[in-house]
């Protein structure tokens, strides 16, 4: 099979042809349709992640049909659609699987990291960790809910009550997101790069109440804000926009040091937190959701070859909504 390959950080990933992976006990062997392009796959490409499987197939936002069982497995079917994400399996017994907190698992194993991932025509996965998906969107259009519409969603579910809520950094989560917030009828007020006009434009587009510049106040405080963006620097920025009680939630796997600020910006009860990975859970909520809101899902599409080059355009702020790959298009 065809395969993009990270063979060391900060390289590009290499097109290789490998042998067709077998799934061992457990595993399913799936067809890849789509392959959602993920900030967390530059993250390891750049090195920004600890102990990545060298060489590692990259991709934790997999569609594809399973194509054949390892042994023990009852299901799913062979033939049928399912989605594979970042988390790729836990240990089932320590103190956070047994408490449904799976994603805290210290001996979790993900996706395009520890394990070879979707950026190829293959992928294996354990049965227990894959979804069914739901039938209204296409393998594309599918794909960017397995990590940015998954992971936003957990986010979200972060900000409790919020009615006023801040986005920065509009990406493929952030679109995702808004849409669920608009449909819930709250408040949502889009922040990017500053001058960043064409991401802007984009957020108003989506539907967003305002879109504008990170550093510039918003029209109301937030209640709560979502951070989908890799620079620290935003976190006292949106402590500064949020009213008393408001929840700050960082949801990248990966961020730039927060700088220095005065207590002033959490004073009120404010509070800031982080969200790690998925459970299953979150991924049968959000995929429910998702079957009964029509959500918008705005993707560029690329040959698996080009992975390079849609890196690098989500490296550089420019893709409107998710870049996916398309092996055995
Ligand atoms: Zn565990
Ligand atoms: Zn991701």
């Amino acid at each position: 099979m065809q395969a993009m390959v990270c063979e060391g950080a900060g390289r590009p990933l290499a097109l290789r042809t490998l042998p067709r992976p077998e799934p061992g006990a457990g595993q399913v062997q799936i067809a890849v349709h789509a392959c959602g392009v993920c900030r967390t796959d530059l993250h390891l490409v750049d090195g920004e992640l600890p102990h990545p499987k060298v060489p590692v197939i990259p991709g934790h936002e997999i569609v594809g049909t399973v194509t054949a069982h390892g042994s023990g497995v009852a299901g799913p079917a062979v033939g049928t659609r399912v989605g594979v994400p970042w988390l790729g399996g836990s240990c089932g017994h320590c103190r956070y699987c047994a408490t449904g907190r799976e994603n805290l698992c210290a001996d979790a194993r993900y996706t395009g990291y520890q394990q070879d991932g979707g950026y190829a025509e293959y992928a294996i996965a354990d049965a227990r960790y894959v979804f069914p998906l739901p039938a209204r969107y296409d393998d594309v259009h599918a794909a960017p809910l397995l990590c940015a519409g998954l992971i936003g969603y957990r986010a979200y579910a972060m900000a409790g009550d919020a009615r006023t809520l801040g986005l920065y950094g509009f990406g493929a989560a952030a679109h995702l997101v808004a849409q669920v917030a608009l449909a819930q009828g709250r408040t949502v007020f889009a922040f990017t790069r500053p001058g960043d006009r064409d991401a802007q434009a984009f957020a108003r587009k989506v539907g967003v109440h305002w879109a504008g510049d990170s550093d510039a106040p918003p029209p109301a405080p937030l209640d709560a804000a979502l951070i989908f963006a890799p620079a620290g620097a935003l976190v006292p920025a949106a402590l500064a926009a949020t009213a008393a009680g408001a929840t700050v939630v960082c949801a990248g796997i990966h961020m730039t040091d927060i700088p220095t600020f005065p207590y002033r910006l959490l004073w009120g009860e404010r509070c800031v937190r982080s969200v790690a990975n998925l459970t299953r859970h979150d991924g049968e909520a959000f995929l429910a959701l998702a079957a009964t809101l029509p959500l918008t899902v705005h993707t560029e599409t690329y040959p698996l070859a080009r992975a390079n080059e849609a890196l690098a355009k989500l490296r550089a702020g420019a893709v409107a909504g998710a870049a996916v790959l398309t092996p055995n298009a």
